[in-house]
């Protein structure tokens, strides 16, 4: 599914992804209107293809952050109740962002990042429009330095959604304590059988009474989740 969704303007962009199936519906292409990819990677922002953004890391590509979105659903759209969301490995804070436009009224958005100076960028990227500032000011939008593998060590407020952006050796069990019941995270994993460096995003439900199933979506390739650079 990679490149096919590529634009020269943003609107043109996210038709295209639209019209592959990838925006769920009005609600969500709204929020993908909304954030200008430009304020976040630095070259060919809306080419639908992971982009570098230093420190040997990507952007990831537009149609993984909607399919992200789309795989997450209800769990990050919120109403006058708002949703509360982790962003493991925020990078260059687009999602994060994204998300922020999703969560509704009284809705957080936590984004968990190790590498200090991309965390200081993320904020850096949003602060580029008066929306994003606002994000930032109310503090509807958080940055955290930390191990994304731990979660949001900063609370003990739990998650209706956690969204990992790198790809995880095993699923990590603090992520999964993280969530509330009912809550759902999208995660990639690098397969069983990783020789090939091959990797599958999962679901990982946790109903109400507390149980939880995990479902294997589709294969990728996602920068891996690791100890923080020295
Ligand atoms: N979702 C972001 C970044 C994707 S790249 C975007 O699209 O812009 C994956 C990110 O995960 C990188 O920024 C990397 O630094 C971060 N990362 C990798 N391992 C991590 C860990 N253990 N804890 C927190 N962040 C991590």
């Amino acid at each position: 599914m990679a490149w096919r969704s590529s634009g020269v303007t943003l609107a043109e962009l996210v038709d295209n992804l639209a019209g592959h199936g990838m925006i769920p519906n009005e609600r969500v292409k709204q929020a993908f209107l909304s954030v200008d990819r430009a304020h976040y990677a630095p070259r060919n922002p809306y080419q639908d293809a992971p982009q570098s953004i230093g420190h040997g890391v990507t952007i990831s590509a537009p149609h993984m952050h909607a399919m992200a979105v789309k795989h997450l659903g209800e769990f990050v759209i919120g109403g006058s109740q708002g949703r509360r969301v982790l962003d493991v490995g925020s990078g260059s804070g687009y999602l994060t962002h994204i998300l922020a436009e999703l969560v509704g009224d009284n809705g957080e958005v936590v984004g968990v990042e190790h590498i200090p100076a991309l965390c200081e960028q993320a904020k850096h990227n949003m602060e580029k429009s008066d929306e994003g500032r606002q994000l930032l000011a109310s503090g509807k939008v958080k940055f955290v330095v930390g191990d994304g593998r731990l979660g949001d060590s900063s609370s003990t407020d739990t998650f209706d959604a956690i969204h990992v952006g790198a790809s995880a050796a095993t699923l990590p069990q603090a992520l999964v304590d993280q969530l509330r019941s009912p809550g759902r995270m999208f995660i990639p994993i690098n397969d069983e059988d990783d020789s090939e460096g091959n990797q599958s995003v999962w679901t990982i439900d946790k109903a109400a009474d507390g149980t939880v199933t995990k479902t294997r979506l589709f294969g990728v390739r996602y920068v891996p989740l690791t100890d923080a650079p020295r």
